[in-house]
């Protein structure tokens, strides 16, 4: 039965004069700001006993859908189970309780782990450098575009303002061009999915500062021409981006670096088995070729001799982020790769790839799949004519997963396929999960064309249905009013 009730906010829960703080007394002489500083009334926290607390964030937990709990197949987000050995490294108490201001002679060991991160992930893409300074995705191609921007700068090439994004692309591509002050060249897609070369030439020129690219790409297809699309930006003067978040369908057996890419960020958090999809901690690790090397970031953690500390690179573009991005997501993408070893790095990618193209053969006689053929690690569906006859739209089948305790897959991306379902199942599935997966899939299609009313209502199980998405966006209530 659905459980209408709205969860109670902490504030909500809140009672004058209770509370659980156990800070023990102070043990040093108090040093108070000055007296300016201070605030006038104390602020206004929630008053909760530890039993409040507890209750409230299993009540939380229990009200969402986590990579524990359940199928997770939210494309391009590579929600696959992530060790637990990586939360045990992190806490290590040398790991977790540095403090980024401490010398470096005192915090050896960190910076070690930094350049060996560095050292290991550098080789899985084929870069010479990196830098674990942006803390996202979307911050390490904002810092990536600066580092082309830089390099075009420094050799006096100042015309090049022109980012070529193919159509296929997350919208964060064209939207760091965008506030790198660049303009984005938006290329369509040939008939195959994949760049159209004839369109890329036209495009390329002597404004061309580079292109942004992802391979495979959101479609799950593998850009067979990837060495000619590289070459033609790389003689009109322009650099190359890749955009890494799909790495993990090929790391350990295809290198960015050998494709013809300049520089690229990983998702750490998605390819190297960090919990995400709250907000983060993340890290966008930035990867870059010699050439660009120079323009990194401040502060690069490297060996010098016996020992490590830091180095600024002579034409660095600064900081990006205080100190050393999200350390402890290091910390978990290197206990990551150092336990799976190179076998088990490809191994991993071979079973993502693998377990895609099992699912998707499992109902594609039902389904039409927008570009069929062997996919990598996600691909997409289009429910266009499913929604033509039966008016189960895609969003309808998104929802009717939740009654199934299935995560929705990535809905309406990429923009370039109507009614589009994308499915990334990952290597950490077994074969029972894609099964049912399959199953209620195929459930779910026969119900569109027998009695299509529950799916037009569905999700009828969890505590919220269908929120309005639009006032949620345009309209966010982020605050508590007292
Ligand atoms: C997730 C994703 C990004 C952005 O990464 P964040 O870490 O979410 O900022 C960029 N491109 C693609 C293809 C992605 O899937």
């Amino acid at each position: 039965m659905r459980d209408q009730k709205l969860q109670k906010l902490i504030f909500e829960k809140s009672r004058e004069g209770r509370g659980c703080s156990l800070l023990p007394a102070c043990d040093v002489p108090a040093a108070l700001p000055d007296q300016a500083l201070l605030r006038q009334a104390p602020p206004r926290l929630p008053q909760v006993a530890e039993i409040d607390i507890s209750r409230h964030y299993t009540e939380m937990q229990k009200r969402t859908h986590g990579v524990n709990d359940g199928f997770y197949p939210l494309g391009s987000c590579t929600m696959k189970y992530n060790p637990k050995l990586g939360e045990e490294m992190a806490a290590l108490p040398g790991f977790a309780g540095v403090h980024p201001l401490q010398p470096a002679g005192t915090a050896q060991g960190c910076l070690e782990l930094l350049c060996r991160a560095e050292q290991v992930l550098a080789e899985i893409t084929g870069m010479d450098a990196m830098t674990f300074q942006p803390a996202a995705g979307a911050h390490g191609e904002y810092l990536g575009l600066l580092l082309i921007k830089a390099y075009h700068q420094a050799r006096g090439d100042r015309a090049r303002n022109k980012i070529i994004v193919p159509d296929a692309a997350h919208g964060t591509n064209p939207a760091t061009a965008t506030m790198n002050g660049m303009q984005t060249v938006n290329i369509p897609s040939n008939e195959q999915g994949c760049v159209d070369l004839d369109k890329l030439r036209a495009a390329v020129g002597p404004d061309t500062a580079g292109l942004m690219l992802t391979n495979p790409n959101t479609l799950g297809l593998f850009d067979e021409n990837i060495a000619e699309i590289t070459r033609i930006v790389h003689e009109a003067g322009g650099l190359n981006y890749y955009d890494g978040a799909n790495l993990n369908a090929i790391m350990g057996i295809a290198r960015p670096g050998d494709m013809g890419f300049d520089v690229i960020h990983l998702n750490l958090h998605k390819s190297f088995a960090t919990p995400h999809g709250g907000g983060g901690p993340g890290s966008g690790a930035v990867g870059c070729k010699a050439l660009l090397a120079p323009f990194l970031p401040l502060d690069r953690p490297v060996q010098q001799g016996e020992a490590y500390g830091f180095e600024d690179p002579v034409q660095s573009i600064g900081r990006i982020k205080a100190f050393y991005g999200n350390f402890l997501v290091v910390v978990k993408a290197l206990s990551y790769v150092l336990t799976l070893g190179a076998e088990g790095i490809r191994e991993a990618a071979c079973n993502a790839v693998l377990n895609a193209n099992y699912l998707k053969n499992q109902i594609n006689d039902l389904y039409e799949v927008a570009f069929d053929g062997i996919c990598m690690h996600e691909f997409v569906l289009s429910l266009a004519e499913l929604k033509k006859r039966t008016g189960v739209s895609a969003k309808d089948v998104a929802k009717a997963l939740l009654d199934y305790d299935i995560h929705p897959p990535t809905m309406y991306f990429p923009l370039i396929v109507e009614e589009a379902l994308m499915f990334e199942p990952t290597e950490t599935e077994p074969r029972e999960m894609l099964d049912y997966a399959a199953q209620v899939l195929r459930e779910i299609h026969a119900q569109a064309f027998s009695d299509p009313a529950p799916l037009l209502n569905a999700p009828l199980t969890t505590p919220v249905a269908r929120p309005d998405e639009v006032l949620a966006a345009r309209s966010p209530r982020l605050t508590f009013e007292f």
